[in-house]
């Protein structure tokens, strides 16, 4: 991808035709990770970006069954609203997945990843701690306790 570093920032039609055979050669020849940094790096450049590529994207990682088909139920949001919204990684849990106290599953299965069930405890504007749903236990990012045992 490296040569058409500077046309993938263009967004004249000759660039969007550029990025769009280079998606298709993408597609054919590349591994699933390589994919995932490919669309990664095309939804990174937002109002730049070539919808029709995210698309073709898209659709193979589904097709290859990295993505789902849909998202779970209770998530209204399509797979291409997720990755519009949270990123190409957005079907990876990321962060505190069990709880330190109880080792509850925190990952929220009914609306799906990046979903998490932990309740972020807000102080001053912003998330000070964790505390889990079910028993109630605090922690801080860095998974110590939230206050002293
Ligand atoms: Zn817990």
């Amino acid at each position: 991808m490296g040569n058409n570093a500077g046309a993938l920032k263009d967004s004249s039609s000759e660039a969007a035709e550029v990025k769009l055979s280079e998606a298709r050669r993408l597609i054919t020849e590349c591994s699933d990770d390589e994919l995932l940094q490919g669309l990664s790096r095309e939804r990174d450049l937002f109002s730049l970006s070539n919808p029709e590529v995210i698309k073709l994207l898209i659709d193979e990682l589904i097709r290859r069954k990295v993505y789902p088909e849909t998202t779970p139920e209770e998530n209204p949001n399509t797979v291409h609203q997720m990755v519009s919204g949270w990123g190409a990684y957005w079907h990876i849990w990321k962060g505190t997945l069990e709880c330190p106290h109880c080792k509850a599953d925190l990952r929220d299965h009914k609306s799906g990843p990046p979903g998490v069930r932990q309740i972020g405890v807000i102080v001053d504007d912003r998330v000070a701690y964790w505390e889990c749903p079910d028993c109630k236990g605090e922690w801080n990012r860095d998974f110590s306790p939230a206050k002293p045992e």
